[in-house]
């Protein structure tokens, strides 16, 4: 396999603030892209990031077929490149893609983009701990005929995104009562574009309410929490961490799992297992509760300060030695190269 690529003259990165980026606004200065036609994937390239041309009948804007994923690569001290985990979000992009009737991608091309293209933009990963290039791999369904059925021409493309430490601030959350995000049989478990447009609606109502984000619930009961929508979710009772299993209506996030096995390896009890709606309501006011936080690649960890449901507002506790804060500084020495990494989860790119 080969890469055609077609360079720049020269790089734009001097006009980027690095000190004052805004998540997902900058991108950088290439981007990979690969057409599927006539049932196989063609010759993949490598060119100056720039506006595509495609047809309005597209049926990615009609039917929505678009999938993708959210990966990162870090710089350690020594200026070397190193990834988390990407095999995972390689396989879950395709698992993504084959719920949508999209085709697969191949894992050399996959590979082989993926570190051709870092390396072209190697300048744009800056070191330091929680300086990252986001990197956003997507296939969309490109063929221009509006009848309802699975295109036949799709483009798989990665284009990243530098990013600085991300600090969410206070989050409050609100669990879901009225509204779902997916639903048994579903697409819950893709990574498809559409289960983010079904969330926003809600999602907006709630902010307008204090809240940031939503908790979802199984759609059936509303009596089990489930996921942030962005992220997967840990809840810690007394020393037990708590987090719901994936099933078909849950993306199987990469540090969901992650946290489950640090958790493992710290000794910290832990139960993958429904979570009621009231268990957490209980364990709020008895003072058992002691963290809620989120799990997923944007943000690794993200520390709840506070949850609403049915019009009862509760209110964590701040504490010292939190979870979130011992995952979170676990994680992040894994992916810049910092801490022994025993399970394997680093991948060296250059
Ligand atoms: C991407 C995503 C997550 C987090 O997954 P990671 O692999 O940890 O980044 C969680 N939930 C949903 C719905 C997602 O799209």
């Amino acid at each position: 396999m080969s890469i055609n690529i077609q360079k720049k003259a020269s790089s734009k990165i001097s006009n980027v603030d690095f000190n004052n980026l805004v998540f997902g606004t900058v991108f950088t200065d290439y981007m990979f892209e690969c057409d599927f036609v006539n049932g196989a994937w063609k010759q993949p390239q490598i060119k100056p990031y720039q506006p595509l041309t495609i047809e309005p009948s597209a049926r990615v804007f009609h039917y929505g077929q678009a999938v993708f994923e959210g990966m990162k690569a870090f710089k350690d001290d020594y200026d070397q490149i190193w990834m988390f985990r990407p095999e995972d979000n390689f396989d879950r992009i395709n698992k993504s893609a084959k719920r949508l009737a999209m085709p697969e991608f191949p894992k050399e091309y996959f590979f082989e983009g993926l570190k051709t293209l870092l390396k072209l933009e190697k300048d744009w990963i800056k070191k330091g701990i929680g300086n990252t290039l986001y990197i956003r791999p997507f296939i969309i369904a490109t063929q221009g005929a509006i009848s309802a059925s699975p295109a036949n021409e799709y483009k798989f493309m990665i284009i990243c995104s530098p990013a600085q430490a991300y600090y969410p601030g206070e989050v409050r959350v609100l669990f879901a009562e009225k509204y779902s995000r997916s639903a048994d049989g579903g697409v819950g478990f893709a990574k498809a574009a559409g289960n983010y447009a079904a969330q926003f609606y809600p999602t907006v109502l709630a902010q307008k309410q204090g809240f940031q984000q939503v908790i979802w619930t199984d759609a059936h009961s509303h009596q089990y929490l489930e996921e942030a929508g962005t992220m997967n979710i840990f809840f810690r009772i007394n020393n037990t961490l708590i987090t719901a299993p994936t099933s078909d209506r849950i993306l199987d996030g990469i540090t969901r799992k992650s946290v489950i096995q640090l958790a493992k390896d710290n000794h910290i009890n832990i139960e993958v297992r429904r979570v009621p709606v009231k268990e957490i309501k209980q364990a709020a006011k008895n003072g058992t509760l002691k963290e809620i936080f989120g799990a997923g690649t944007a943000a690794v960890i993200n520390p709840i300060k506070g949850f609403s449901h049915n019009n009862e507002k509760f209110e964590l506790p701040e504490i010292e030695n939190s979870y979130a804060n011992l995952f979170k500084e676990k994680l992040m020495n894994i992916q810049y190269n910092k801490a022994e990494d025993i399970h394997n989860w680093r991948y060296k790119v250059n």
